[in-house]
């Protein structure tokens, strides 16, 4: 079993029951459709906002992100709902942005968990920063290189630090858009008991209609939150489109959760 040095994401205001929501865009747009979004979101309780503000797209020509403007919309979401805000940060210049900007937590998406020289550019840009960090699993079913990305970032010295379980790259995409190949995020937990994981459904998902399902599968194995892309108009999205649901539609999901004890 792994070591990590760890303390408990705790964020006042927020419950500390299971499950932790984040929601959000996949990425900043405009200024109205973040505050559109988080307007709604947060009238529906949700008390953290996502939007990615930097995209690593897998091809040229794919929207990028709108970049550090964007920063300042967040900081707006913060002003005039209160919420907590997030974004991914995949270089050191994005940490520091960020830090300049109060994001409240930053997380390493996929693309840059497989690359250790970057990740460890992250933690060194993180170091003396106490700054909830959540590490994506890699977009490779390699649970060593996600376990090694989560050390880098505890050697650098940070303490709230949690897993996100976004699925993993396939040949293969049927049914879903990265397959959940549960028994890794379940292995991870075994592995380092005390790291809070959370499911990112609409990664593994990659269409609306699997939100639901996947995000009470993430319940019942006992994940301690969900991380849940949601957009004002899903359907005009500038990334992921296909996976996005209305703040309306993400509320009534949310009600239909069954969160059983883990006992039961
Ligand atoms: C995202 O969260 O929008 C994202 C790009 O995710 P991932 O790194 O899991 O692909
Ligand atoms: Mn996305």
């Amino acid at each position: 079993m792994e070591q990590l040095d760890l303390l408990p994401i705790e964020l006042e205001g927020v419950s500390q029951e299971r499950p932790l929501i984040i929601a959000g865009p996949c990425s900043a747009e405009t200024e109205e459709q973040v505050m559109t979004t988080a307007k709604s979101l947060s009238d529906k309780g949700i008390k953290i906002f996502r939007a990615g503000i930097w995209k690593p797209r897998t091809k040229p020509g794919g929207f990028e992100g709108i970049g550090v403007e964007g920063l300042s919309w967040l900081k707006e979401v913060k002003k005039e709902t209160g919420m907590y805000v997030a974004t991914e940060v995949a270089t050191a210049k994005h940490v520091y942005e960020c830090l300049k900007a109060d994001v409240d937590i930053v997380w390493i998406g996929a693309r840059t968990t497989a690359n250790p020289f970057a990740v460890q550019e992250i933690a060194d840009a993180l170091k003396g920063v106490d700054i909830p960090v959540y590490v994506k699993n890699p977009v490779n079913p390699d649970l060593e290189l996600w376990i090694g990305a989560l050390e880098r970032i505890n050697n650098a010295g940070l303490k709230r630090i949690g897993a996100i379980h976004r699925g993993f790259s396939s040949y293969d995409k049927k049914i879903y858009r990265n397959l959940p190949q549960w028994h890794i995020p379940i292995e991870l937990r075994r592995r380092i008991p005390n790291l809070p994981i959370i499911c990112d459904p609409s990664h593994i998902g990659g269409k609306r209609e699997l939100i639901a399902p996947l995000c009470q599968q993430a319940m019942d194995l006992g994940f301690d939150g969900l991380i849940i892309e949601s957009h004002c108009n899903p359907e005009c999205a500038w990334s992921d489109a296909a996976q996005q649901v209305t703040p309306d539609i993400l509320d009534y999901i949310l009600n239909l959760l069954v969160i059983r004890s883990e006992h039961q």
